[in-house]
């Protein structure tokens, strides 16, 4: 468990939404309502097992957000098919929406990616990813919600 730096002041990301660390009484107020499933990835590292998220096969436009606070996380634009059965990107919404962090976890070096705003855990980013950035972002379905193009709430 890492201690985000606690702060009330914005912080506004390049595409305009708030990416300061929430509060821990806000986002146990949103972590109320995940289902224990979304919680075991989201809360606890957990990854889900391939080929078997909702999303993987989403081929609409739209946007992908965080599924604990919202926070916009990739374009549909930007999704790829890896392969891999995880739903997989090659850049984010917003660098400034994710948070990179060194994982040595199961005797493997890798780069874990969290959301920036309240810190859970949404997959992994590989240097194998398509161009033009050569960044695989592997993500599991439950850490995101999809919202088609033209429903995404503005930022309060
Ligand atoms: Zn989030």
């Amino acid at each position: 468990m890492t201690t985000a730096n606690v702060t009330t002041t914005t912080r506004k990301s390049a595409a305009g939404y708030d990416v300061a660390p929430l509060a821990a009484a806000e986002r146990d107020r949103l972590a109320a309502r995940l289902t224990p499933e979304e919680r075991r990835v989201l809360l606890d590292h957990g990854t889900e097992r391939p080929f078997c998220g909702t999303l993987l096969d989403n081929h609409l436009d739209g946007t992908y957000i965080c599924r604990l606070c919202s926070l916009p996380l990739f374009k549909s634009g930007a999704k790829f098919d890896s392969g891999t059965g995880w739903p997989s990107f090659f850049a984010p919404f917003d660098p400034a929406h994710v948070r990179e962090i060194r994982d040595a976890s199961y005797g493997m070096i890798r780069t874990e990616i969290r959301c920036a705003r309240c810190d859970s855990h949404l997959g992994h980013v590989f240097p194998d990813g398509p161009p033009p950035t050569g960044n695989r972002y592997c993500m599991n379905s439950v850490a995101l919600e999809f919202v088609p193009e033209g429903q995404l709430a503005p930022e309060a």
